[in-house]
């Protein structure tokens, strides 16, 4: 039995995957801090799509409840710095996996991204720490 492979970052069935072009939203990302071109991994099962607007609604408020106990975690665990560029400045917190792809509000899927990186990164799977 074959099952069908997606790619990690963009979550696509891996032959719509355009994450290994210059263009690509992960390679511009990766470019910012130099480490060239990257193959996205592959997983062999889809991300869910979407988030019903509930689960967004929910998301937000624990986001915001817990907003300022999390930075400050993020801050003592890995520095108030972009953890992508090292840039110090607009700094916000990332999902790494995206709430559309299934990512929680929780310590162990956030990290610092300044906004510049954080819009790059897009709905991208990156984890930077
Ligand atoms: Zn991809
Ligand atoms: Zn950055």
């Amino acid at each position: 039995m074959t099952s069908k492979r997606y790619c990690i970052y963009c979550g696509r069935v891996v032959h719509r995957c355009d994450c290994h072009l210059a263009d690509s939203r992960l390679q511009q990302f990766l470019r910012r801090n130099g480490q060239g071109s990257y193959q996205p991994a592959q997983r062999d099962r889809p991300y869910k799509r979407g988030v019903p607007p509930q689960i967004k609604r929910r998301e937000r408020t624990t986001l915001q409840k817990h907003y300022a106990a999390w930075y400050a975690q993020l801050v003592d665990d890995y520095g108030e710095q972009c953890l992508h560029c090292g840039a110090t400045e607009h700094l916000v917190i990332d999902h790494i996996i995206p709430l559309a792809k299934g990512g929680l509000s929780a310590y162990d899927n956030l990290q610092l991204l300044c906004r510049d990186c954080n819009s790059l990164k897009g709905k991208l799977v990156f984890d930077c720490r």
